[in-house]
């Protein structure tokens, strides 16, 4: 079986996009043309604020026109209604510039959506929660501006990549780890961070290893969070806490400011690093894995956030679904176990490292691969599974390593790129992950969708990451894709589990679960913060 499509194509890269992106294209006119103006406003209104923004970035890095927008319109979500469509992108090169746009936005109450590297795949990529505002794309402003090989940190602008940043630690020969989500090479960390995403290194949950922010507030102003605000700071990127209340975290998934610098922890190169693999053969084992996994993650024996990966999440990432089926229906757990065999693959496969001295993973190993195999799994390594792609990937993910294989899933059905990740959370206990896998197999059967889906094992939690795959040049496939997703964020909700994190098209949703107390909470923020509601209406439900 092998991917015979095009990971250019299928990233919005190909060439009509990367067009698009490039500066120099050719704009309408000076009037601008945009597929839809943001509410309210005016076309001579627009047109006034595109001036604007033109005279503060140049006529280049605005794309108010229909075409030069269109690689900001690409979403692998479910929009059968067309509701997260731009009004047009702006590209600053300074935080300085930023500061000037957001005076520009009060002017016009013009809504901006901030992204990094707008890479933010199954979750909307560039695309706004509520039609028409402006895409503000920081991917110009890529300085590494510090790093302490020292205190193993580093001070990002947001358009910076991991791939970046990874060639930068080598060029210059710094043993220091970054740590990776799966689509590295060409995200950001702080758009990646913002969005609390994660990856699977020790490091991977990547807010928990965030350090010191500056951020352009509603107003203009620029802030600096932590010890960055002292005069003569020294210790922004070693001390998160720095005094009074801790307002990091108000600037992830939220729209209370534009995060223009981040700091992080880097991880300091290991002398050894072994990568495993544990393979268990039944969909059944799920409740078993974890409460092995468990004692082993609290306690830190097992230092990094694993992945339990399903069978037929694996096999997207290499292969189309007709290549394993072509029935009617979900995919059927015995044409997935058959096809899993065939790759050396369980119907669970759990990835996870050891790391430390010679002598550290000598004596960990015997007490980590007992605990798993009593769980019914058998432990793998790279004697055994050094030639299979699967190990390969995940051997890379765990050492901060950068590839781009999962991205072949958005090509698992058809050719329209559909993936909208449902990811609820759970405590660490094998009795959830039962309960969940049944619950998603069952909402995702009744719409005919494939039970593709991961669990990442966290500190105490999961992320159970559930790919919804689907073919969005298909109308009625991509409205039945929206109606299964609402109905899995519903009824998990019930049942306490809430998503971590979740797409453009259902961040309201997600939100009315949290509580009504909470979400006036944060409206009450945004409107002490953000009185003319200029930066990323609707984000995660807050208007
Ligand atoms: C196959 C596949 C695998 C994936 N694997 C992972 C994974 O392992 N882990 C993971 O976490 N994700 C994963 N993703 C999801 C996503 O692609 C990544 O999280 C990616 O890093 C997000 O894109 P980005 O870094 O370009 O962030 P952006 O798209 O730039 O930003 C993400 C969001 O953060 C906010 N934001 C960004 N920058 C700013 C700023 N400067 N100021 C204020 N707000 C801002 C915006 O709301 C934005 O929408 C995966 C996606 C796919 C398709």
């Amino acid at each position: 079986m092998s991917g015979n499509f095009d990971r250019r194509e299928a990233l919005g890269l190909g060439l009509a996009g990367a067009a698009a992106a490039l500066p120099g294209i050719a704009h309408a006119g000076d009037a601008p043309e945009p597929r839809i103006l943001p509410p309210g406003m005016s076309r001579a209104t627009f047109a006034r604020a595109v001036a604007d923004l033109r005279a503060v970035v140049g006529k280049e890095w605005v794309f108010a026109d229909a075409g030069s927008s269109v690689s900001y319109d690409k979403s692998y979500l479910p929009d059968p209604a067309g509701r997260h469509f731009p009004c047009g992108a702006v590209a600053p090169a300074s935080a300085e510039e930023v500061q000037r746009i957001v005076q520009i936005a009060n002017k016009y109450r013009l809504a901006l959506w901030p992204v990094s590297t707008g890479k933010n795949m199954g979750y909307g990529q560039a695309t706004p929660a509520t039609p028409g505002q402006m895409v503000l794309d920081l991917k110009r402003m890529n300085r590494i501006l510090e790093v302490d090989v020292e205190l193993a940190t580093v001070l990002v602008e947001p358009g910076v990549t991991y791939q970046q940043l990874h060639d930068y630690l080598e060029e210059h020969n710094i043993p220091l780890w970054i740590d990776v989500p799966t689509v590295g090479p060409i995200a950001s960390p702080v758009g990646n961070t913002l969005d609390r995403g994660v990856g699977y290194t020790p490091y991977g949950d990547h807010f928990l290893f965030q350090c010191g922010m500056e951020v352009v507030l509603p107003d203009g102003q620029m802030m600096r969070t932590g010890m960055g605000s002292l005069k003569n700071s020294n210790t922004w990127q070693a001390f998160k806490w720095g005094y009074g209340p801790y307002v990091d975290g108000l600037f992830t998934q939220s729209n209370y400011g534009i995060v223009t610098k981040m700091g992080m922890w880097l991880m300091p190169k290991p002398p050894v690093y072994k990568p495993f693999m544990i393979r268990h053969a039944e969909m059944e084992d799920v409740g078993r894995i974890v409460d092995a996994m468990r004692p082993l993650r609290v306690s830190q024996i097992i230092p990094n956030v694993n992945l339990m990966m399903g069978a037929a999440y694996q096999l997207s990432m290499f292969n189309r679904r007709s290549d394993v089926w072509n029935g009617e229906g979900s995919i059927t757990d015995e044409v997935v176990k058959k096809a899993a065999r065939a790759n050396e693959l369980g119907m669970w496969n759990t990835y996870y490292a050891l790391y430390g001295t010679e002598e550290m993973v000598a004596a960990i190993e015997p007490v980590v691969s007992g605990a798993l195999r009593a769980s019914g799994g058998e432990v793998l390594t790279e004697k055994e599974m050094g030639g299979n792609p699967w190990f390969h990937h995940h051997a890379t993910l765990m050492k901060g390593g950068l590839n781009l294989d999962e991205i072949g899933m958005v090509r698992w059905k058809g050719n329209g790129g559909g993936l909208a990740w449902f990811a609820p959370v759970a405590p660490a206990k094998g009795s959830e992950t039962v309960g969940q896998t049944a619950l998603a197999k069952e909402i995702l059967g009744k719409y005919g969708f494939d039970y593709t889906a991961a669990y990442a094992i966290g500190w105490r939690e999961l992320h159970h990451i559930i790919a919804l795959l689907f073919d969005k040049s298909d109308p009625e496939e991509e409205k039945r894709a929206d109606t299964c997703y609402r109905e899995m964020v519903t009824r998990f909700g019930d049942k306490g589990w809430g998503s971590y994190r979740t797409g453009v098209a259902s961040m309201d949703l997600v939100a009315s679960q949290y509580g009504t107390v909470n979400r006036a909470f944060n409206a009450k923020i945004k409107r002490a913060l953000d009185p003319n509601g200029i930066i990323a209406p609707g984000k995660s439900g807050i208007i």
